[in-house]
């Protein structure tokens, strides 16, 4: 289960990476959806959201997986 309600109740967002306030624009404002027990029985996963922008989750990744974004942006430009 995603925390929609939760994203519905906040009236600013913080960047997890930076901490600046996030505007929305571009490809901003970027969620993160943190799963755990991913492997495991669904009763056992928790779900929490995260907000970031889009740029610091980027330089935050290694470059090689960074490179896997590369797509979104292209696809925002279409
Ligand atoms: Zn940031």
């Amino acid at each position: 289960m995603l925390m929609t309600s939760l994203s519905k109740k906040i009236t600013g967002y913080m960047c997890v990476f930076c901490g600046e306030s996030i505007d929305s624009g571009g490809l901003d404002i970027t969620s993160l959806v943190l799963i755990t027990n991913w492997d495991g029985p669904e009763d056992r996963q928790q779900s929490q959201q995260f907000f970031a922008h889009f740029e610091c989750l980027a330089k935050s990744f290694r470059p090689e997986v960074s490179r896997e974004l590369d797509h979104l942006r292209e696809e925002q430009n279409d």
